[in-house]
């Protein structure tokens, strides 16, 4: 048996842009530490619960029938006030009033930037928990949400296939993705998508039009072109609008999929990831360990610097790309 640190009381909270299987983290979280002696605290709204002092005793029963639930029990906020030194001196007072010895941090990159800075100063230990439907951190991958958030893409685009193929239309689809195009080029492929514009290439009209012509040629009067919302072209509906003024018989239409992408039952492969995260989050503060990230690599629980997780990004596999344009032929 490994020896463990004692820690009586634990804080968790979700911050930044909510993720479904959010949920499922704090289950885990919330059970592990019951299980290893400890009480848990939950912060709601992130960081601005932090500073306003707006915390729950979380038992066993309060975190039951929530893990095949979206969004976040616990709320979520993006708080500005936490990115001063005079908010971060507030919610180390509330922690420290509520006896909280240590933290999980369930978010993204942002919630990160916050974690890692807060621990320096106050010397609190906190464990991250990838949660974002983006999968832009290092060191996981995948991050909770992320699976649930293109199932519900591919869902959507497929049916948009059916209405597209019917009136020989090119629908431009947009989806979330403002620096990073993991959810446009993996539903691209899951969809068969004709075109994928991510933020890490750039795509100009020019070679979407070669694109458009050569599909013509065969024959393809419809299609599909998946864009995340932070390509370097500006988005779906900008677009469609340059590809309309080079060649007006295009009969485009713009989905921009938006917030149903964040909703939603989290799918199997989520709820596992949460699951398993929540538990080695906690695993982890018994261990002594600090300012990690846990993340899953190849099927393996694997620690990251937190500081890691977000100074590296994820990087795009371009072989995807490549794979994605010859299997659209
Ligand atoms: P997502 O990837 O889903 O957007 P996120 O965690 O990156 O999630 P953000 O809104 O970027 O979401 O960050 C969440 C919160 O973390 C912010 O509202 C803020 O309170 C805190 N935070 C972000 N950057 C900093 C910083 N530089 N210093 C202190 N706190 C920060």
């Amino acid at each position: 048996m490994v020896k463990r640190n004692k820690i009586k009381r634990i804080g968790v909270f979700t911050s930044g842009g909510d993720a479904p299987g959010m949920n499922a983290a704090i289950r885990a979280v919330v059970r592990t530490a019951i299980t290893y002696g400890a009480e848990v605290y939950g912060i709601l709204r992130g960081y601005d619960g932090m500073i306003y002092d707006d915390f729950i005793e979380l038992k066993s029963q309060n975190v039951s029938n929530i893990l095949q639930r979206g969004g976040t029990i616990l709320k979520s906020a993006r708080s500005m006030e936490f990115k001063t030194i005079e908010g971060r001196k507030k919610a180390f007072e509330n922690i420290q009033k509520h006896g909280i010895e240590a933290l999980v941090a369930i978010g993204g990159d942002g919630t990160f930037t916050g974690a890692q800075k807060f621990s320096q100063e106050f010397n609190i230990p906190i464990i991250g928990v990838p949660g974002t439907i983006d999968n832009d951190l290092f060191g996981s991958d995948s991050t909770i949400g992320y699976d649930t958030a293109m199932n519900t893409v591919v869902e959507a685009v497929d049916r948009l296939k059916d209405t597209a193929d019917s009136h020989n239309r090119l629908f431009f689809v947009e989806v979330m993705g403002r620096d990073a195009g993991f959810i446009a080029l993996n539903t691209g492929i899951a969809t068969g998508a004709e075109g994928i514009l991510i933020p890490e290439i750039e795509t100009t009209v020019n070679d979407l039009k070669i694109t458009l012509k050569t599909n013509l040629k065969k024959g393809k009067t419809s299609g599909i072109i998946i864009v995340a919302e932070g390509d370097q072209s500006g988005g779906a509906y900008e677009m469609a609008r340059k590809v309309k003024e080079i060649d007006n018989s295009y009969n485009t239409r713009v989905t921009v999929l938006g917030h149903v992408q964040r909703g939603g039952a989290p799918t199997l492969a989520d709820r596992i990831l949460a699951s398993k995260l929540g538990f080695y989050a906690v695993e982890a503060l018994f261990l002594g360990k600090d300012n990690l990230m846990v993340g899953i690599q190849n099927n393996k629980i694997a620690y990251v610097p937190l500081e890691n997780a977000i100074k590296h990004n994820s990087e795009i596999d371009h072989d995807m790309l490549r794979l994605a344009r010859i299997l659209s032929i």
